[in-house]
């Protein structure tokens, strides 16, 4: 080629450069992951391990979403730490517990993966440096196998940490404020998104795989009271990202969504600042009154059950109560009490007081429940799991009553976690969804627990499928 030929081709391919660049050429991925939650932390980390190049983006100024608020633990059964710690239990028990809890409205190809899977998932978090090494009891479990770290701690910031730090060392980008907000199409499957930053700029970028792994819709009341009206009125446990945000997505290339009304009320959140008090505080031994200073309720019955009961007494309203043994177990007691949640007192006629309810009621029933669970007596309200006496002073007391939660509908997957068409229930070439925006595999009601799981194993299988397409 002569020298002319030359100049003329450079100033051909920097002018063509010019006008990508004016038009906003898009980026290149491999795998487009939305959502910075453990089920899209995951689903980036195993695509990446594939070899595929991976972006996450997060709409939100922090990563974490509801997965960094979860408190009680993770669930598995047969797990390495289990074993550790002498507990007996079994897959059988562990699927059983889910379908029962779900009233084996399960999709129970996807509760079979959940549980075939969850020890594998607690090993790789264990792996990444994740204290799991606590196993708790939580409401309608046969057997303790809810992993959280030592002491009882929050497990949500535990496994968010865990997650950002395999990122970081593996340089996956996660870009913050940036939005999905709408699907690019390839035929009748998805080949990237078009997304928007916190400038209000709209680009688009390509891939040949997008992981929807956005979240439910706990934190947006107008959604939520969309699709169950019953829901009107009632405090969210959600981050405010939690807004649904697959769903026009969904809509607009035809996806198929299942149960989108099965929308869960954790019994227990504090209703004045709509902070959850996790499940583990009543699997520890806590127990609850009504407004009287009565018991009314096993206290860990199954979630849809229990938010019932508390609804029918007087306020929608009780009191979780418990003594120091239970307080000094549960080190993720420290952060109710710290904020405020948490009446305390050295007796309980003193503690009713505080709480407002009948002092001699309340100290009756009080010390009722302790002379039957100290001489082995069978709890009159069939209480299923540890029941300890509540005789250490200081007592503590806790308002609660029940509060959206868990979004058990979404994105119908298959066990690839390849979202399906609404039409023909056939795969979307080219997109996957994972975590809380996936629908069927809870049924009808979600056992405490299973969710992280749920987020971690499915949004392993979503990185590991979009990488190989
Ligand atoms: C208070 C609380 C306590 C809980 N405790 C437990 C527990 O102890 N055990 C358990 O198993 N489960 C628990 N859960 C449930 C569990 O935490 C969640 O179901 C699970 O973490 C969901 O993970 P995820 O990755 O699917 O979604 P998330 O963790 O919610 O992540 C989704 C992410 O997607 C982002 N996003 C949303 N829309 C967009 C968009 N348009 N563009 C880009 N990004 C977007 C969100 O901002 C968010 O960061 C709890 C939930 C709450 C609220």
């Amino acid at each position: 080629m002569n020298k002319r030929k030359l100049l003329t081709s450079l100033v051909a391919g920097l002018l063509l450069a010019g006008i990508f660049f004016l038009l906003g050429r898009p980026e290149k991925y491999d795998v487009l992951v939305v959502g910075a939650g453990a089920a899209g932390l995951f689903a980036a980390l195993e695509a990446e391990a594939e070899g595929a190049s991976v972006l996450v983006i997060e709409k939100m100024p922090t990563i974490g979403g509801n997965t960094i608020r979860a408190t009680g633990g993770m669930n598995a059964a047969e797990s390495e730490v289990q074993e550790k710690l002498g507990i007996s239990d079994s897959l059988e028990s562990h699927l059983e517990d889910t379908l029962q809890a779900g009233h084996r409205t399960n999709n129970p190809v996807l509760a079979e993966i959940l549980v075939e899977q969850a020890k594998e998932a607690v090993s790789r978090l264990r792996a990444l440096g994740a204290d799991l090494e606590d196993v708790g009891y939580l409401a309608g479990h046969s057997a303790p196998r809810t992993h959280r770290p030592t002491g009882g701690a929050p497990v949500g910031t535990e496994i968010v940490r865990v997650l950002e730090e395999a990122l970081k060392e593996r340089g996956i980008p996660i870009r913050l404020e940036t939005r999905i907000t709408g699907l690019i199409r390839k035929g009748d499957g998805v080949k990237g998104a078009l997304v928007r930053d916190k400038t209000g700029r709209e680009y688009r970028i390509l891939s040949s795989a997008l992981v929807l792994a956005t979240g439910g819709y706990g934190g947006s009341p107008r959604t939520f009271v969309r699709y169950n009206p019953a829901l009107a009125g009632f405090n969210t446990t959600n981050h405010p990202g939690a807004t649904g945000d697959y769903i026009p997505l969904a809509e607009d290339i035809g996806a198929r969504m299942v149960d989108m009304d099965q929308i869960q009320a954790h019994p227990t959140v504090e209703p004045d600042h709509g902070i959850l008090i996790t499940e583990a505080l009543r699997g520890n031994g806590g127990i609850l009154v009504d407004l009287m200073g009565r018991r009314f309720t096993d206290e860990l019955a199954f979630r849809d059950i229990l938010s019932a009961r508390i609804l029918e007494r007087r306020n929608g309203t009780a009191y979780l109560v418990f003594d120091d043994r239970v307080r000094r177990s549960l080190s993720a007691a420290e952060n109710y009490i710290q904020r405020n949640l948490v009446k305390s007192a050295d007796t309980p006629e003193e503690l009713a007081g505080k709480l407002g309810i009948d002092p001699p009621l309340f100290s009756g029933e009080l010390e009722n429940y302790n002379r039957i669970h100290h001489s082995g007596l069978d709890d009159p309200y069939g209480r299923s799991g540890l029941s300890i006496p509540l005789d250490t002073p200081p007592y503590y007391g806790i308002k609660v009553s029940p509060g959206v939660h868990y979004c058990m509908g979404g994105l119908a997957i298959d066990d690839h976690t390849r979202v399906l068409r609404d039409s023909d229930g056939k795969a979307i070439p080219g997109l996957y969804a994972a975590g809380e925006a996936t629908g069927g595999i809870h049924g009808n009601n979600r056992l405490g627990g299973n969710s992280l799981a749920d987020a971690v194993i499915f949004g392993r299988i979503a990185g590991r499928e979009a990488a190989r397409k």
